[in-house]
């Protein structure tokens, strides 16, 4: 077992589990490697004085599932012992089955300027996450590595060392400082303990754990709902970092793909979703027994497996003799079959192989790259539409998106410039982004009418307007809230592009969606923050909206049980708590006013602006 200094380093600590009446974790004990939040503030005040050692996401990641148990009984990266034992024949020192190295990789400047028995502090970026006890550092053989783990080996990761130039790891045990550090275990991911005590709470007594990396197929779709009618719950895992290189179908995509699968088909109530590391997707029997460990900690009892050559049999009965308790339900290759009508498996199908219907992932990306719709037996009609779109964003060229179908966009003679300078204003979009009820529909209407009243072109587009239109074929998953916000830029773009003062009203909660909007819109996106406390919200409820949210009937409210993540730095920030309605318009139009945007006070309709004249082929300036 890899209890590395316990003695020396106090942070790791075992808990016994015996009276959850769940799944022992293996080894016996859960492993919690944090550094307790009474000792925080003495360690970060000792850290500065402290060697500093750089770590990677991907291996932030392996930290984290260390400190919080998932991996027990590792509590810490590798020693040498340690990683040749299960590079060589799969098993940690004591004998028990281990599929994957965990380890941290470091440069020869960095291993030259630590010694052993030291405690180290880690960093990711300029983040401390954490302590370290470094037991002891050796060469890492990168070609051994890859060679010893044949299919297992995860080349992404081993690249991405190779190119920092890693020549050392270093083992010892870690902790973990921050409780959810670095955004890999979010709020809604739950740990090994915390899921086990879900599980007692609910009374579940069966929790399965299909090792299918992104569940979106159909034949997935089969997989998980078998697993799920054998049991309680399920417990599913998405690979947190990064993979390999570009491919087609990016990772993101895949991802998007399966939670509008969970979403729309599975009661999210009974699903519960972590991360995990990308190398234990590999397509190997290592990699399988990586992910039963870790459902094993998590306390479920069953993990699906795809059938396999005997491998994975083989490996898991040995295991078994060492604490994997963890039961394997291996699953028959799923297809379609015609006269079926639908999923099924050699075991449950008694028709003719010419008769079933199979695709290769090979096969799906081709038919995505070439703009082709996948069949409705190899995915659901707005998964297929979904991955699609990801493939169609991912080609990223207009070109390349078009090539084959011929859409050639007329050259404009009108400019946008032309039309602002008639217009006698610039054009551009105030995308208003705060909770439900923050006052986004009240401001935009009051400046609407004070805008047009003062001549200016301006128009209100609301996030309900679309839905009910344009927008009307799109639910509220989040893939969905994604689409709904792409196609409403795209709408907004077209109107700024027409010369208007476009004033989008959108909830718009996550940071990463309102960045795809600004990119759409490029310059003229101007940020407004409508801010008020949830609180006030909540006490306005001018629609009900979070009393229906409160009682359970609207899931993932914003505010409620899904975050809103307040901009960084907005162009205007709205106080609606202080300022009374008119009073926020005005301060919206004082910003247009400075910024250069309305039409000025003095009569001067003309903006800088041009017209193409074909004549000459360029640019007349007005
Ligand atoms: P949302 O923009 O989230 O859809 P609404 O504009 O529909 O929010 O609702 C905001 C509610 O708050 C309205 O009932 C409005 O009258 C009230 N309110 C109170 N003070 C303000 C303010 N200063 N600005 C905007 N709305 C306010």
């Amino acid at each position: 077992m890899d209890r590395q200094g316990t003695q020396t380093f106090p942070y790791a600590k075992l808990i016994r589990t015996d009276d959850d009446g769940l799944m022992t974790p293996y080894g016996g004990d859960l492993v919690q490697a944090f550094v307790p939040a009474s000792e925080r503030p003495a360690v970060l005040e000792r850290l500065p004085g402290l060697p500093a050692l750089q770590i990677s996401a991907a291996e932030l990641l392996d930290m984290e599932m260390i400190a919080c148990g998932a991996l027990s009984p590792l509590t810490g990266f590798m020693t040498r012992a340690v990683y040749e034992g299960v590079l060589t024949n799969a098993r940690l020192p004591d004998g028990r089955p281990w599929g994957l190295p965990v380890t941290l990789a470091v440069t020869r400047a960095a291993a030259l300027s630590i010694r052993s028995g030291q405690e180290v502090a880690l960093y990711h970026g300029a983040n401390p996450v954490g302590v370290m006890l470094v037991e002891e550092m050796f060469l890492w053989d990168a070609e051994t590595e890859t060679r010893s783990l044949g299919a297992a080996s995860n080349d992404a990761p081993t690249a991405a060392r190779r190119e920092r130039q890693a020549e050392y790891l270093v083992g010892g045990p870690v902790a973990l400082l921050a409780a959810r550090s670095a955004g890999f275990m979010q709020h809604r991911h739950l740990w090994p303990l915390e899921m086990r005590g879900q599980i007692m709470q609910r009374g579940w007594r069966q929790v399965a754990v299909p090792h299918i990396k992104h569940p979106w197929r159909r034949t997935h779709e089969y997989m998980l709902k078998c697993a799920l009618e054998s049991s309680d719950a399920l417990l599913l895992h998405t690979p947190a970092n990064k993979e390999s290189a570009p491919q087609a179908i990016s990772p993101e995509t895949l991802q998007m793909a399966s939670r509008m699968l969970i979403e729309n088909y599975f009661p999210v109530d009974r699903i519960s979703e972590n991360p995990m590391s990308a190398a234990f997707f590999a397509p190997h029997p290592r990699a399988a027994l990586m992910h039963a460990i870790l459902g094993q900690n998590y306390g479920a009892s069953q993990i699906f497996l795809q059938e396999d050559d005997g491998a994975a049999r083989e490996l898991f009965a040995g295991a078994a003799r060492h604490g994997l308790v963890i039961r394997p339900v291996y699953m028959p290759a799923a297809f379609h079959c015609e006269p079926c009508g639908g999923i099924a498996t050699h075991k449950s199908c008694p028709h003719g192989a010419e008769l079933h219907l199979e695709v290769t992932d090979e096969e799906i990306t081709e038919q995505l790259v070439q703009g082709e719709g996948l069949p409705l037996f190899v995915a659901r009609p707005e998964i297929a539409r979904s991955l699609a779109r990801g493939v169609a964003e991912r080609l990223d060229s207009v070109a390349i998106r078009n090539a084959g179908h011929h859409i050639y966009p007329h050259a404009a003679e009108v400019s946008s410039e032309l039309r602002q300078s008639l217009a006698g204003h610039k054009a551009c979009a105030l995308w208003m982004t705060g909770l439900s009820g923050s006052g986004k529909s009240t401001i935009a209407h009051r400046l609407e009418r004070d805008l047009l009243l003062a001549g200016h072109r301006v128009f209100v587009l609301d996030g309900d307007t679309l839905r009910h239109g344009l927008n009307h074929d799109l639910g509220f998953s989040e893939a969905d809230r994604r689409e709904n916000l792409r196609r409403a830029a795209e709408v907004v773009k077209v109107m700024v592009e027409a010369g208007l003062i476009v004033i989008a009203s959108f909830i718009s909660p996550f940071r990463a969606e309102r960045q795809m909007v600004r990119e759409i819109l490029g310059a003229s996106f101007r940020e407004v923050y409508v801010e008020a406390s949830l609180a006030t919200c909540e006490e306005r409820d001018p629609k009900g909206l979070y009393k229906r949210a409160r009682a359970g009937q609207i899931p993932q409210f914003t505010g409620i049980s899904s975050p809103y993540e307040p901009p960084e730095s907005p162009d205007v920030r709205l106080d609606t708590t202080a300022y009374s309605v008119d009073e926020c318009a005005r301060q919206m139009r004082d910003y247009l006013a400075n910024g250069g945007v309305l039409r000025s006070a003095r009569g001067d309709h003309r903006v800088a602006g041009a017209v193409r004249t074909p004549a000459r082929d360029g640019i007349r300036i007005q």
